[in-house]
C-alpha cells in the first residue's frame, strides 16, 4: 500500500522524475550469520569497523529526522542480519514513538526470532519479511553455508504467534539449485498463512557471480506456479509495491513476484536507503552515496542533514540500468547496502 508523504513539497524527498520517497530502508549491520551464495562468499566479508557503524543514538536521530522532517512514513530495518544488532528492540521502540507514527517492519533470516519476536512486537514492530529459499535442510546448508533451516522455520512460527502480521517470506530461486521449489514453497506458505514473494536474483553479490542466463526470471517462476495453481491478477492496486501479486486459486491467498530485473518498477520507486555506516543512497544500484555520518559527527544541525538527504534523493536516476551497456554493479554488495 502506498502512503503519501505528509511533508510539504519543500520538505519531502522528491526527485527530478516526480517520485517521492516515503519508505526508508535502514541497514543496522553488515554482518550476518548466514552466507547465502547470491549475497556473500562462504568466508564472509571484511566487516565494517565498529567505530564506522552508526550508534543506536545516531540511527535514532536520522530515523527521527526522516519521519518528522522528510515525510518518511515506513521504516524497514534490515542488514546484514538485523537480529544481530544488540540494540534492535530499542531502535524499534524509538521509531515507534515518533509522530506521525511510521509503520515498522524487519527483513530477516529469522535466526533468533523465536526468542526475540515477542519483545520486538512489544517494542512496536509491525511485521516481518523472512528470507527462506528452500525447505530442504541439506540444500539450506549448501545454499547458506550453515545448517539453520530449523531456526528459520521456528522464527517464522514465532513471528506469527507474536502477531507480527502479515508474515511474508522472500525467496530467491537459482537455476539448478532450488528452482524446482517454487511450488513446494508456495504450498508451505499457504499452509501456514504466510505471504510468499519470489525475488529475481540481482547483480548485487560480493563475488560478482550473477549472470542473466542463470537468473530464474519472473516469467519462469509464474510458469512453474501455473503448473500447480490457478493464478489470476490481483485486483488490489499495486502502488509502489515492488511485488506484482496474483490471487492463488481464486484467493484470498496471494503470491508475489518481484521482477526487479525483467520487470523493473523504478518509475514507481518510493525508497530511500541508509547504510549501517550512515551513508544515504537513492537506489540499491547507486554508485554514489552521501555521508550523513560525517555530517552528524561534525556537529551538523538537523537542517543541514535534511538538506543533504534531499539533495541525494533529488539526484536519483530514473532507473537501475541493469540492461544498459554501461551498467556497473555498485561497489557495495547487498549485505552492506541493506536489502
Ligand atoms: N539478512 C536478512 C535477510 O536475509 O532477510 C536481511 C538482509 S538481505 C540482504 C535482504 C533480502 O535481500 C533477502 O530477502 C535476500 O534474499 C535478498 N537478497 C540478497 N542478495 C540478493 C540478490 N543478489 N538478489 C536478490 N535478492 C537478494
Ligand atoms: Fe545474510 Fe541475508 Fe545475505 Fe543471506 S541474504 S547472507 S541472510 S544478509
Amino acid at each position: 500500500m502506498r502512503t503519501e508523504s505528509k511533508a510539504g513539497p519543500e520538505q519531502a524527498l522528491v526527485d527530478q522524475f516526480g517520485r517521492t520517497a516515503v519508505d526508508l530502508r535502514v541497514s543496522l549491520t553488515d554482518r550476518c550469520n548466514l552466507r547465502c551464495t547470491y549475497c556473500m562468499p562462504a568466508e564472509g566479508l571484511p566487516w565494517l569497523p565498529r567505530q564506522e557503524v552508526l550508534t543506536d543514538d545516531e540511527v535514532n536521530r536520522l530515523v527521527g529526522l526522516a519521519v518528522t522532517r522528510l515525510g518518511v512514513t515506513q521504516i524497514r530495518f534490515t542488514g546484514g542480519e538485523p537480529l544481530l544488532r544488540p540494540g534492535l528492540a530499542g531502535i524499534v521502540a524509538a521509531a515507534a514513538s515518533l509522530r506521525p507514527r511510521p509503520r515498522i517492519s524487519l527483513t530477516t533470516n529469522a535466526i533468533g526470532l523465536a526468542r526475540l519476536a515477542p519483545d520486538l512486537k512489544a517494542a512496536g514492530l509491525d511485521r516481518v519479511n523472512v528470507s527462506l529459499d528452500t525447505l530442504d535442510p541439506v540444500r539450506f546448508k549448501a545454499l547458506a553455508h550453515r545448517d539453520r533451516l530449523g531456526d528459520t522455520v521456528k522464527g517464522l512460527e514465532a513471528a506469527a504467534a507474536a502477531g507480527l502480521s502479515p508474515v511474508k517470506i522472500n525467496s530467491v530461486l537459482m537455476r539448478g539449485v532450488n528452482d524446482d521449489e517454487a511450488v513446494p514453497l508456495l504450498r508451505f506458505a499457504l499452509e501456514h498463512g504466510y505471504q510468499l514473494r519470489f525475488i529475481e536474483q540481482m547483480p548485487l553479490d560480493a563475488q560478482h557471480g550473477w549472470s542473466r542466463e542463470n537468473m530464474v526470471t519472473a516469467e519462469e517462476i509464474l510458469a512453474r506456479l501455473r503448473g500447480a495453481f490457478a493464478l489470476s491478477q490481483d485486483p488490489a492496486p499495486r502502488g509502489a509495491a515492488p511485488a506484482e501479486t496474483w490471487l492463488v486459486d481464486g484467493g484470498p491467498a496471494k503470491v508475489g513476484v518481484i521482477g526487479a530485473v525483467t520487470r523493473p518498477f523504478c518509475g514507481d520507486c518510493d525508497r530511500t536507503r541508509l547504510t549501517a555506516d550512515g551513508q544515504v543512497r537513492a537506489c540499491l544500484f547507486s554508485t554514489t552515496e552521501t555521508d550523513l555520518r560525517g555530517l552528524l559527527r561534525d556537529g551538523a544541525n538537523d537542517d543541514a542533514i535534511a538538506e543533504a538527504w534531499r539533495e541525494t534523493m533529488w539526484a536519483k536516476r530514473p532507473g537501475h540500468g541493469i540492461d544498459d551497456k554501461t551498467f556497473l554493479q555498485p561497489p557495495r554488495p547487498m549485505s552492506a547496502i541493506g536489502g
